[in-house]
């Protein structure tokens, strides 16, 4: 083999192993014949495939890639140089362990590479006079250092993609924080709700206590100062609420202007008890509207509290907790039902 030829085999590599790396294709022995061969641009047919397989998938499987590496690349014509591929394959795997490794330590990759290219060009020193096989070895070596910037270069960009992956996932538990919390209110919503509540009957029914609360005369709110005023009704009800709300205890805005509570392994008697207290805390809060300067202290909700029953399902469970509620607003608002328990 000429030094030109590896010279040339050097600079396929350099282009090969940053392309592999971007469309993210294993280094196997396969993928670096494919893509050598693909930026040799000896087979124009098998670089306009692979380019469309690019151009459609960002990427090339592993099975389009063996396909068109049997009908392209090992083919009968080219066995000649297939010796020279599988010791450059061989030199890509350590190259790309390497590239693992060296993210901290590049004085060692720079060790690892050379010896690399040594090792290809010992293989390749049949024929050549010493003199000769150490012009080789320096062109490699020279060509090494071009490949490893690029390949830390590549490294950064490595790096830089996994930053970008940390962002997205970042990005992505926050629109999954959307799914489950209430943009007005910013207590769990109602997705949250049918969710907890499924799994709470399924798993841990006994003493399972739901609490509905629906504010009074809430369309009053809205109609006497405007929707404004009462999306901070909303919100300041929502915190108010949220605050008597401890220890496993969670709230979730139901619909509207109701709410719910779920109150896992307890009795009806100590929800009750945090219905009450949530209720007469309503009661004391106020709101000011800043476009009448009006303050607004009429503020109460009523509410209805059940225990899980044997055989119930979430569903019998809710309605008759809302039966409940139904008779707080029957009967006067601004009360918890049942009376005792
Ligand atoms: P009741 O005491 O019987 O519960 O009377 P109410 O007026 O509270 O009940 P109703 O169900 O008739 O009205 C609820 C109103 O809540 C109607 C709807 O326009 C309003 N509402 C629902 N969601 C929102 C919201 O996000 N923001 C505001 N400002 N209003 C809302
Ligand atoms: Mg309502
Ligand atoms: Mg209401």
């Amino acid at each position: 083999m000429s030094t030109s030829l590896l010279q040339l085999a050097a600079a396929n590599l350099k282009k090969a192993v940053p392309l592999m790396l971007k469309y993210q294709i294993p280094t196997t022995p396969t993928n670096y014949a494919l893509w050598y061969a693909y930026v040799s641009e000896q087979n124009p047919q098998l670089n306009a495939e692979l380019d469309a397989t690019i151009k459609q998938n960002q990427s090339c499987s592993p099975v389009t890639s063996e396909l068109l590496f049997r009908k392209h690349v090992a083919d009968p014509v080219e066995l000649d140089v297939r010796d020279m591929r599988k010791n450059l394959d061989a030199m890509v795997c350590d190259l790309s362990q390497s590239l693992k490794d060296t993210n901290s330590d590049t004085a060692t990759f720079q060790a690892q590479i050379d010896k690399d290219f040594t090792r290809l060009a010992d293989l390749e020193n049949q024929g050549f006079s010493l003199e000769q096989v150490i012009g080789v070895v320096r062109n490699i070596v020279k060509e090494s250092a071009n490949i490893r910037s690029s390949t830390v270069s590549f490294t950064q960009q490595l790096q830089k993609a996994q930053s970008e992956i940390d962002s997205l996932k970042t990005r992505l538990a926050e629109s999954e924080k959307d799914v489950l919390y209430d943009a007005l209110t910013n207590v769990l919503n109602r997705r949250a709700f049918d969710e907890d509540i499924n799994a709470q009957i399924d798993l841990a029914p006994e003493g399972c206590c739901l609490i509905l609360i629906d504010i009074d005369h809430f369309k009053k709110f809205n109609d006497n100062f405007g929707h404004q005023l009462g999306d901070l009704v909303l919100k300041t009800v929502a915190k108010r609420v949220q605050e008597a709300c401890r220890d496993g205890i969670k709230l979730y805005r139901f619909g509207g202007e109701e709410f719910a509570i779920i109150v896992p392994k307890s009795q009806l008697r100590v929800a009750r008890h945090l219905a009450e207290a949530v209720r007469r805390a309503l009661e004391k809060l106020s709101v000011k509207d800043r476009r009448s300067d009006k303050v607004i202290d009429s503020i109460t909700a009523s509410f209805g509290v059940a225990q899980w029953q044997p055989k119930q399902d979430a569903g019998q469970l809710i309605e008759a907790t809302d039966k409940l509620l139904y008779e707080a607003k029957r009967l006067g608002r601004n009360r918890v039902m049942p009376i005792s328990s």
